[in-house]
């Protein structure tokens, strides 16, 4: 591991003027992703700021009625709030599917959103990789590339977001704020994580400059029709294969709003607008929710090893829905753990 620097920061102007001091500095909140990749020599920042300590732990409600969630509340304290539990269980639910209890308690929501793929090629300092020195080449494209895209790839990288929570914020319309040198700004969540394109290496649009102060959820819950559905290799501690996030909104016998996004298939959680719209007016059934699997699906591509994905995601996709549907959601049977 190579030597560094640590500062805490005192507050937030204090964190904002030591990272845009040092380009090579990183903040560290858990720490459950940063000390991973420092150990392996993936990341080499030559200082942590040490951000634990800000006042960015709270939940609170929002003047139009939503929810402000701080850069530092840990993900179990965010799945088990009383509000989110109440009005968001989608979040919840997705919050539960990730990690391990330890890990959770220690996991900052900011950090959630920043923690960096879990291709193994990123991980191997001794294979050529794009995202960790760009211009190398992509070890996946023609490698082991089981766990890879389908959707959003380029010819620079194949690479997944590996987070589930960012699945739920994708599909629940939320807003990232943030924190820099020119003041405050928010990020819609599908314009803060990036497609890989030619500049795999930037995960989101976040600038160097900038700390993620809240993530805002408009009033919308979903808290009735909704499900997280999490395929993986093994039924907890492991990264999802495929996941859906879907939520309904139910009039009657038709579908007011639809709400439809997926993890472990692209650079970015993956949220289709156009496929939500289709399900708009329509009468839920296992028919139109394939239609609308497909759609999402439509520009799908497999790299070999990862076939197997298109047909899991079409898959998993009608079974959230018709799980939303029937209010019978996919429930995460974990107790809080302490
Ligand atoms: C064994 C293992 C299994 C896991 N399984 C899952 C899983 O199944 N699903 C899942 O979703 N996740 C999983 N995770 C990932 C885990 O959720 C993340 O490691 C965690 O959310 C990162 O949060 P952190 O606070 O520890 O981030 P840190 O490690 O402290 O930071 C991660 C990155 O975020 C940046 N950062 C942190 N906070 C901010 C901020 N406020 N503003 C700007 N930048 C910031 C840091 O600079 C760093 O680059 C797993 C992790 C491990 C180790
Ligand atoms: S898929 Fe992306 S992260 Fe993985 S080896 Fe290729 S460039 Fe690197």
């Amino acid at each position: 591991m190579i030597n560094f620097q640590y500062s805490r920061a005192s507050d937030l102007a204090d964190a904002v003027r030591l990272i845009a001091a040092e380009p090579t500095a990183k903040f560290i909140a858990g720490g459950t992703n940063l000390i991973d990749l420092m150990k392996e020599d993936v990341e080499r920042p030559a200082r942590l700021i040490d951000i634990s300590r800000l006042p960015l732990k709270t939940v609170e409600e929002t003047k139009d009625g939503g929810i402000s969630i701080g850069a530092l509340v840990p993900n179990s304290d965010l799945a088990y709030h009383p509000l989110v539990e109440r009005r968001y269980p989608l979040l919840a639910s997705a919050i539960l599917a990730g990690a391990s209890a330890q890990l959770r308690n220690m996991a900052s929501t900011g950090g959630n959103l920043l923690q960096r793929t879990r291709c193994h090629y990123f991980y191997d300092t001794a294979t050529p990789c794009n995202k960790r020195k760009p211009g190398s080449g992509c070890s996946a494209i023609a490698g082991l590339n089981r766990q890879h895209a389908i959707l959003g790839t380029s010819d620079a990288c194949i690479a997944v977001h590996p987070s589930d929570m960012c699945v739920a914020l994708a599909a629940l319309d939320a807003t990232v704020h943030v924190h820099g040198r020119n003041g405050e700004r928010s990020i819609a969540f599908a314009d803060f994580h990036r497609l890989p394109g030619t500049t795999p290496e930037r995960d989101t649009n976040l600038a160097p400059d900038e700390i993620v102060t809240t993530v805002k959820l408009p009033a919308k819950g979903f808290g009735e029709n909704y499900s997280y559905l999490k395929v993986r290799d093994r039924l907890s501690y492991a990264f999802a294969l495929v996941s859906v996030a879907a939520a309904l909104e139910l009039d009657g016998g038709t579908i007011a709003h639809a709400r439809l996004a997926l993890g472990g298939v692209a650079h970015k959680p993956w949220r289709d607008t156009g496929a939500e719209a289709a399900l708009r007016g329509a009468a839920p059934s296992r028919a139109v929710f394939a239609q609308a699997a497909d759609l999402v699906l439509r520009d799908a591509k497999a790299y070999g090893h990862n076939a197997f994905k298109i047909d899991l995601a079409r898959r998993t996709m009608i079974r959230a829905l018709m799980q939303a549907a029937q209010a019978t959601p996919q429930i995460q049977s974990i107790k809080k753990v302490r």
